[in-house]
């Protein structure tokens, strides 16, 4: 294993419209390359132009300076300086509020869970994840975290209190139950029971979150008994939600390196998995109709009979308006279920994304736009849409979603009462 110390230039992603998957607004990336070494890694193809993705590591050791200037330059105010500046107007009130009107509104940063891992093994010496969580702290943002290792109980004082001042969505990717096989996959991750421990510590601590369940590799992790045992173990370890995902495999050294190991360690499956991926799609997408299950609706099924939620939570901001906080969760529920459960057309489900995006952006309290009877116009929305955002202010949900779920119900009945 080579490790390599180098500067970032920067480290912020752009901002995102609205994200439904995760709900995080910027992403960063602590490391290039990840010694995980997962089977499948999306990493290690060449779109991401890292070369010995798995063997050569390079830490980017600035990672905390360069996010303390990028989050300074977006206009944010670290704490450590917010008290000086409290010092100084301490004789004079009006002062304090400009600088507390000048601080734009908070966005969940996603710390690792990007194209590495930011508790991979270096992290346990280099501890840059560690300095990344202390500036976000410092700067009071609320933090994402997507990790396969338990590492990440060893920041667990920090992250309780980004929790108290904003808040931590610490979710674990877990996709194999059977250790043996996750072995495999994913060889220098915690292992499976570790991972479900750790979450389990994390929601103690209170912070929020769940399983990430993806990717569930066709024909090995896409079985009853796999989706059903993760989802009973995240139920156990107080997981707020488990979501299940497929896998993608980019033409190329991504998937060559994944069918060589398939041949060697499960070769019954060599065949399903070639003809799955044979359409050698750009963005590693599969062949639908050649897909033994579909995991999302399985996943639907199975989490309502164990009594988890299968879809990830959008959190309320600092600062957010309660009912922002809800038309949002709701819209990207509506946005999510049509793509990846329904696998509706965008034209279908874009309105309800552009509302998201136009809402996540940061707009005044829509219940006063409400009151005032300007949905439609401050908005940009037409009748029919301002009618279900009301809908959703009142009941906390809406007939569009309803049907998606009435539907899914629908659906994911036939297929369980079509597996064997
Ligand atoms: S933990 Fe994530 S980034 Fe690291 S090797 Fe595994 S899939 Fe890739």
């Amino acid at each position: 294993m080579r490790y390599e110390c180098v500067k970032a230039k920067s480290l912020l992603s752009k901002p995102l419209k609205a994200d439904g998957w995760f709900h995080v607004n910027r992403t960063m990336n602590a490391y290039r390359g990840c010694e995980h070494g997962c089977v499948y890694c999306d990493g290690m193809s060449e779109h991401y132009h890292v070369d010995n993705f798995m063997t050569h590591i390079r830490i980017k050791e600035n990672a905390p300076e360069v996010l303390y200037k990028e989050l300074k330059k977006d206009g944010y105010i670290p704490q450590s300086e917010l008290e000086t500046e409290t010092l100084w107007s301490f004789l004079d009130e009006e002062d304090a509020m400009r600088i507390a009107q000048k601080v734009p509104r908070r966005k969940v940063i996603g710390v690792c869970g990007g194209v590495s891992d930011g508790y991979q093994p270096a992290e346990r010496e280099h501890e840059v994840t560690r300095r990344v969580l202390e500036t976000l702290l410092d700067f009071g943002m609320p933090t994402f975290v997507l990790t396969k290792s338990d590492l990440v109980l060893r920041d667990l004082e920090v992250l309780r209190e980004i929790n108290e001042r904003a808040f931590v969505n610490a979710m674990f990717t877990i996709t194999l139950h059977d250790e043996t096989v996750q072995k495999v996959f994913e060889p220098r991750a915690s292992t499976t029971s570790e991972r479900f421990s750790a979450l389990k510590e994390a929601r103690k601590a209170g912070l929020l979150g769940g399983v990430m369940a993806t990717p569930l590799i066709p024909g090995i992790g896409d079985s009853i008994e796999n989706i059903r045992g993760l989802a009973i173990e995240a139920k156990k370890a107080g997981a707020e939600f488990i979501q299940f995902g497929g896998m993608t495999l980019k033409p190329g050294r991504q998937k060559d390196y994944f069918l060589n190991v398939v041949k060697k360690q499960f070769p019954q499956q060599l065949e399903l998995l070639r003809s799955v991926y044979a359409d050698d799609h750009p963005y590693g997408q599969p062949n639908y109709k050649r897909l033994p299950v579909s995991v999302m609706t399985l996943g639907y099924a199975i989490s309502k009979e164990v009594g988890i939620r299968d879809r990830s939570i959008r959190n309320k901001i600092p600062h957010e308006h309660d009912a922002n906080n809800l038309v949002l969760g709701v819209l990207l529920d509506i946005v999510f279920r049509r793509t990846n459960n329904l696998g509706m057309s965008w034209n279908k489900t874009k309105p309800f994304y552009e509302l998201a995006a136009r809402i996540e952006r940061g707009v005044e309290d829509i219940n006063l736009v409400r009151e005032r009877g300007e949905l439609d116009e401050y908005l940009h929305i037409d009748t029919e849409m301002a009618e279900t955002v009301e809908e959703i202010l009142d009941k906390g949900t809406c007939q569009v979603l309803e049907e998606i779920e009435g539907r899914l119900d629908e659906y994911s009945q036939k297929v369980m009462e079509s597996l064997p």
